[in-house]
This record gives structure tokens, C-alpha cells and sequence, in this order.
């Protein structure tokens, strides 16, 4: 479903992706993870074409990443990206959140777009926060919304950075448990993350990224348990 082939990016002198080589197929999830600082958001970035790459190709069934205007909107709906910051519409409801981006992406008329969003809302645990402000939220209730809003877009693939690095610990649970029921319904996602019980609950594959380049690519199990690079097991050293 979402294929890299050879994909470079520098910033300035530092080669921030370098010929990286990844294939996602469909229903897979995929965790990505790493030290700072080694490509993972960049990685995640260019998916989405929020970040250009210099040489190599990104196709997403089979077609490559357009550029701009119309297409590059599908893209991004098809694409489904949620950060570590939340980066909810500050001044739009909750509702109003989910279902923006149905109507002037997709097209859908208001009412069946404010259907879907309740519906996902629901599905999210938020249904009563849907006429407040994001504000008024708490962290984990503003991530379960922006999950949402990825999802009302019917995303072919969905990517994940870091969705709970910014959350109180116990705002933790409800947002991977989200995603552990997505992983479950069968969608394709890339999840960066450091939270280790999900990438083994739910992810079939674990890539480990360092220095911008894919130095290991193994099952959970494998990884944790028999990782081959010393800069993995340097990693988990660290992290576990
Ligand atoms: P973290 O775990 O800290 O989120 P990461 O693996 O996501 O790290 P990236 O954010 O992809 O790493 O950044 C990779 C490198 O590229 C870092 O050294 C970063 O400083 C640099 N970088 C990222 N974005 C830019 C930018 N817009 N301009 C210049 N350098 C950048
Ligand atoms: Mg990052």
C-alpha cells in the first residue's frame, strides 16, 4: 500500500533519510522507532508531503505523492497524520473539528459529515465533549479527537508521531487503546512511538531507524528480544 523505494532528504549538510527502503502493505502496522534525532517524524513527514524528498520515490497504491492544489488535500485525507501535539482547529468545536475536512475534502453534505462524526466520537469515548473547544479538553480526550478527525476522512493509511509522548501518564492507556482497537479493525498504520507493550501488542512489524538510515527491520518479538545491531541493543538498553 505505501512503498518507499530509495528515498533521500538532507537539511542543509545533514543527511536526515538516506536510502531508505520500506513497504507497507495493506492492514499492516508498523512501529517505527529510534533515538532522537534519527529521521522517524521526517520519515513520517514525507508520507504525507509535508516534507519534500530529493531523490527516490514515495507511492501510495501505486501512485506516486502529488504536489499540489486538489490532490495534494486527497493526499493528506488519505493519509491520515496524528502528532504529538494535538494540533486540533483551536477556535472550532469538537464536532465542528470532525467534521470540516469531510465536507470541504470529501465533499460530503453537512449533515452525513456531522453523522460520521459523531458516530467517531463515539467510537473514540468523546461523544460528550462534541460542542466544546478543544481547550476545554483534556490532553488524552483532545488526542482520541484528533484521532477521529484522521479517521472521519476515511484514510487509506493512518500515521501516528509520537501520539502520546505529550500526555500525562495516565491519559497514556486511553489513547493506545484507540489505537490498539484500530490496529485490531484491520487498519494500516505507522506508529512512532516509545511505548513498547503496543509495538508488541500490536504491531507486526518493528523498524528500528538510526543515524536517517533503517538499520533493522524484525517481528516484535525478534526486536525485543534478540535485537542483532548494536545500535539497537544500545537503544534498548536505554528504553527498556
Ligand atoms: P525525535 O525522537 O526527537 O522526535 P526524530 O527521529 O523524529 O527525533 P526528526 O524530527 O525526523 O527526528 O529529525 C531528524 C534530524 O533532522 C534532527 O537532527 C533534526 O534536528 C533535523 N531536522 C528536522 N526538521 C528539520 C528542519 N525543518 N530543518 C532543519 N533540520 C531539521
Ligand atoms: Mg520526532
Amino acid at each position: 500500500l505505501v512503498v518507499l523505494k530509495s528515498v533521500n532528504k538532507h537539511f542543509g549538510a545533514l543527511h536526515v533519510l538516506q536510502d531508505i527502503d520500506l513497504t507497507i502493505a495493506r492492514g499492516e502496522v508498523v512501529v517505527v522507532i529510534g533515538p532522537s534525532g534519527s529521521g522517524k517524524s521526517t520519515l513520517c513527514r514525507a508520507i504525507n508531503r509535508l516534507e519534500t524528498i530529493e531523490d527516490g520515490s514515495i507511492t501510495i497504491d501505486g501512485k506516486p505523492l502529488p504536489h499540489e492544489g486538489k490532490e495534494l488535500a486527497r493526499l493528506r485525507a488519505d493519509v491520515g497524520m496524528v502528532f504529538q501535539s494535538f494540533n486540533l482547529f483551536a477556535h472550532k468545536t469538537v464536532l465542528e473539528n470532525v467534521t470540516l475536512g469531510q465536507v470541504k475534502v470529501r465533499k460530503k453534505d453537512k449533515k452525513a459529515a456531522e453523522e460520521r462524526a459523531r458516530a467517531l466520537l463515539d467510537r473514540v469515548g468523546v461523544s460528550a465533549q462534541a460542542d466544546k473547544y478543544p481547550a476545554q479538553l483534556s490532553g488524552g480526550q483532545q488526542q482520541r479527537v484528533a484521532i477521529a478527525r484522521a479517521l472521519a476522512m476515511e484514510p487509506k493509511v493512518m500515521l501516528f508521531d509520537e501520539p502520546t509522548s505529550a500526555l500525562d501518564p495516565e491519559m497514556i492507556n486511553e489513547v493506545l487503546e484507540v489505537m490498539q482497537q484500530l490496529a485490531r479493525d484491520g487498519m494500516t498504520m505507522i506508529v512512532v512511538t516509545h511505548e513498547m507493550g503496543f509495538a508488541r501488542s500490536a504491531a507486526n512489524r518493528v523498524v528500528f531507524m538510526a543515524d536517517g538510515r533503517i538499520v533493522e527491520e524484525a517481528t516484535p518479538d525478534q526486536f525485543f528480544s534478540n535485537p542483532r545491531s548494536d545500535r539497537a541493543k544500545d537503544f534498548l538498553s536505554k528504553i527498556l
